[in-house]
């Protein structure tokens, strides 16, 4: 027998509001017809809130990764180069686009669970002049690692450099103010904290990066920016939108700008630290030096493969959380507090933690040590703030 009941706690895709999934139900209404503009130019003014810019954030019918391969075909050159932060599975990612590009491009390789420091951003741009864009990470969701993004902005800013920011696992979580820090081009996607199914991903560029985007000579159709652009000033997409999650979307801004920003962020913050005390509380091992507020990853103890425990929560428990990549393959696992996730998500997947540890031989702390070390933090913080 499976278990009664399933707990999707992972960063991505993550839990759907019922409200949400309720919108998302209605009729489907035609995209090129009125009802459907009026909704698209407040999803349109709303993106902007959030992405905190006065430009044009787009908005494609794609996954994540459509919006990173955007951010090179449309700003960079046939024979430009790049810098990239490698620091763990969707740094590595702009290598592999880079390579089906033919662009050349300079990797800065970070061990998985570190950040990139802003000197080796200065160093590579000192070592490559000629550095179109460099392209970073605000959340490395593989690792939980948040890369310094508002300091790398700093550096790229007086230069004839870009700054490409993949924020789909930080955006809507934590400060990313893309006109205040300068960054050039800003990336999402609906199924992190905007609390969307996937689907839809975003994409906004500074003045530089679409003036660069002129001289941009790669080939593209689907993600040309420009021809999106066009059709979104007048509230129409250039292709068949995600309609139903485009409506999903206009509620969901709708809730968050009720919410105010300063406390959507300070949401994020305080199920970090409950989930980080929590693990503390068990002797257990962080992994990120720099940890992101979206994912909390944590080392998997000594004699358990963290590959076991996933499997084991949700076979018995049907809790699903996910575990590591790569070289961390059974070292770590990852708690998720991104979207629509709440104090008992947290002492949920913390529990599971602690009980499915036992099951596979580690009980260092008797149950509900982690648990209370989580609840513990959460009611102080409602207590300091
Ligand atoms: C989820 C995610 C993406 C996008 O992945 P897709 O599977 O293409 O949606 C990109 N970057 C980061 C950091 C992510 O967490």
């Amino acid at each position: 027998m499976p278990p009664l009941k399933q707990y999707l706690l992972t960063p991505g895709p993550t839990p759907v509001p019922e409200r949400i999934a309720l919108a998302m139900a209605q009729p489907i209404p035609h995209h090129r017809h009125a009802a459907f503009e009026a909704v698209f130019e407040e999803v349109r003014h709303g993106l902007g809130w959030v992405f905190q810019t006065k430009q044009d954030v787009l908005t494609y019918a794609c996954s994540g990764t459509g919006t990173l391969e955007s951010a090179m075909v449309n700003v960079l050159k046939r024979d430009d180069e790049i810098v990239y932060v490698n620091g763990g599975k969707f740094g590595e990612r702009w290598g592999k686009i880079a390579e089906a590009y033919g662009i050349h491009a300079h990797e800065i390789k970070v061990p998985w669970g570190k950040a990139v420091e802003p000197v080796q951003i200065e160093e590579a741009l000192k070592e490559h002049p000629k550095t179109a864009a460099v392209y970073v990470q605000a959340s490395e969701s593989s690792t939980g690692v948040a890369h310094p993004v508002k300091e790398i902005a700093a550096i790229t800013r007086g230069r004839d450099t870009l700054c490409v920011v993949d924020a789909v696992s930080a955006l809507g979580a934590m400060p990313l103010p893309m006109d205040e820090w300068g960054i050039d081009v800003l990336l999402a996607g609906s199924q992190k904290a905007l609390m969307l199914p996937p689907g839809l991903a975003w994409v906004a560029a500074s003045e530089k990066a679409w003036k660069k985007s002129e001289g941009a000579n790669l080939p593209r159709f689907y993600f040309d920016w420009k021809q999106e652009r066009d059709s979104q000033r007048k509230n129409q997409t250039a292709w068949t939108p995600a309609i139903s999650i485009i409506l999903g979307l206009a509620e969901v801004l709708r809730w968050l700008k009720a919410e105010t920003l300063p406390k959507i962020y300070a949401r994020h913050e305080r199920l970090a630290r409950a989930s980080r005390a929590a693990m503390k509380a068990l002797s257990l091992e962080l992994f990120a030096d720099r940890p992101v507020v979206s994912i909390t990853t944590v080392k998997s103890p000594a004699g358990v493969d963290s590959e076991k425990l996933v499997k084991l929560l949700i076979e018995k428990y049907g809790v699903t959380l996910v575990g590591g990549q790569d070289s961390v393959k059974g070292k770590i696992f990852r708690i998720a507090h991104l979207g629509y996730f709440d104090d008992f998500d947290i002492v949920v997947a913390v529990a599971a933690i602690e009980r499915g540890l036992a099951d596979l031989g580690y009980k260092a702390k008797p149950f509900g040590t982690g648990v209370g070390a989580a609840m513990t933090t959460m009611a102080e913080f409602d207590a300091t703030t």
